[in-house]
């Protein structure tokens, strides 16, 4: 990827390539998808466009992150229909951890991971091409707030 333009520029020429119309809207839902840090769930994300654009309808906003799915360049977390999450800043595999009370989602940065791949690899002799990798815990936030 060309690390001059942006994530969301490239998110947008990728659903152009497919033949996807480019509408404001949509434009709305990738760039919070691009954005966001905490993982968002369709939900956030319709909340969010609808506050700039509201005739936007969920549907629409369903079908933007399907497509983006279909081409890679969401990440889809599932945690049951209605809780799924998404990661549009960083499509490829990566470790998560999120809080049971909050569900709060952070991207932890595990050196050892090419470790654990090495060893998954010796012990059963599988090329480990992908992973999905959730940690569940309670994030720094809600420790305090319950004490
Ligand atoms: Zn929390
Ligand atoms: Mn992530």
């Amino acid at each position: 990827m060309d690390t001059c333009i942006s994530r969301l520029d490239y998110m947008v020429e990728r659903l152009k390539e497919k033949g996807f119309r480019i509408t404001p809207q949509r434009i709305a839902i990738v760039e919070i998808l691009a954005n966001s840090c905490d993982h968002p769930g369709v939900d956030q994300i319709y909340r969010e466009v609808i506050k700039k654009f509201p005739t936007t309808s969920l549907a629409t906003v369903y079908k933007t992150i399907t497509l983006l799915k279909e081409i890679g360049e969401v990440m889809e977390m599932g945690f049951g229909d209605e809780c799924n999450r998404y990661d549009g800043k960083n499509p490829h595999p990566h470790p998560h951890i999120m809080c049971v009370k909050c569900k709060s989602i952070a991207d932890p940065d595990l050196s050892s991971l090419d470790e654990i791949s090495r060893e998954l690899n010796m012990e059963t002799g599988y090329k480990i091409v992908s992973h999905r990798l959730d940690f569940f815990g309670v994030c720094p936030d809600c420790q305090k707030s319950s004490e």
